[in-house]
């Protein structure tokens, strides 16, 4: 009796009450993608469309005891968003350990679009030796690939970044543009990279007028939710792009702040 469940997506990541970002808005995107979504907090959050004003991790048992009830879904990927600190990365760490040979999507979620920083310093060390190499792809937008790869002068050299978080473990990256007038998010188009090691891919889309929130949360969550469902890494980038893109161009506008995207 009944539907078979679709693949579960095992779902790490912050709240924000607005929905328009964070575990809301993965599961939203994950169910218009074909995939149930599984959430776990890692940390609520105090935020509305314009900014993040405080960030309160979750105790790390309690994720444990989450995830240990679990046992009755069998998870066929796992996407992880905001990491408020230490504690959080060696139980997210741990976690994905414990589910081997399942694609792992990773948005390094860093910065509110607002401006708030939501990691506490210097996690990005411990992000990078200790969560990359468990990363089958990581979704970083320019600004977050410029912030994980310091030791790489040139701002404009995306490939020797992406290049750099390879060597370092991961996967493949995908490389978002952003709103930000910078080189590759130009005029009237933005564009994306995938950097896989057999593979280099880029794709332009119409550039959308406004800023939005939980774009990042949306692109990545997709992308999940196409892996859990078998698409391989190209296809899924580009159907994950093409349901962001979507969502964007017929996002609410609220009275004040940042677009929320629609993921009906
Ligand atoms: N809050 C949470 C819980 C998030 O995961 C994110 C981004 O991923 C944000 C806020 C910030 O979203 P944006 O940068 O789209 O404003």
């Amino acid at each position: 009796m009944g539907t078979p469940l679709p693949p579960v997506v095992l779902v790490l990541g912050g709240h924000d009450p607005t929905g328009g970002a964070g575990i809301v808005a993965d599961s939203e995107a994950i169910a218009a993608c074909g995939g149930w979504a599984f959430t776990i907090p890692t940390a609520l959050t105090v935020q509305n469309c314009r900014n993040v004003s405080q960030v309160m991790p979750v105790a790390p048992a309690l994720i444990h005891a989450m995830v240990k009830a679990l046992k009755d879904m069998e998870i066929a990927a796992i996407k992880v968003g905001l990491i408020a600190d230490e504690a959080t990365l060696q139980v997210v760490e741990t976690v994905i350990r414990s589910f081997p040979g399942i694609p792992v999507v990773v948005d390094p979620v860093l910065k509110a679009g607002g401006g708030a920083e939501l990691s506490t310093e210097g996690l990005l060390d411990s992000f990078c030796q200790r969560l990359l190499p468990l990363v089958d792809i990581l979704t970083p937008n320019r600004l977050e690939l410029a912030r994980l790869t310091p030791e790489i002068q040139n701002i404009n050299d995306d490939t020797a970044r992406a290049v750099a978080l390879i060597r370092q473990g991961c996967q493949a990256v995908l490389v978002t543009g952003t709103d930000d007038p910078i080189p590759g998010s130009e005029g009237n188009v933005v564009t994306h990279t995938l950097h896989a090691p057999e593979t280099t891919r880029q794709w332009q889309w119409p550039r959308l007028e406004g800023s939005f929130h939980g774009s990042g949360c949306t692109l990545a969550a997709a992308l999940a939710a196409r892996l859990a469902v078998g698409e391989r890494l190209p296809m899924a980038c580009e159907q994950a792009q093409r349901f962001t893109w979507q969502a964007l161009s017929q996002s609410y506008r609220p009275s004040q702040g940042q677009s929320l995207p629609c993921r009906l």
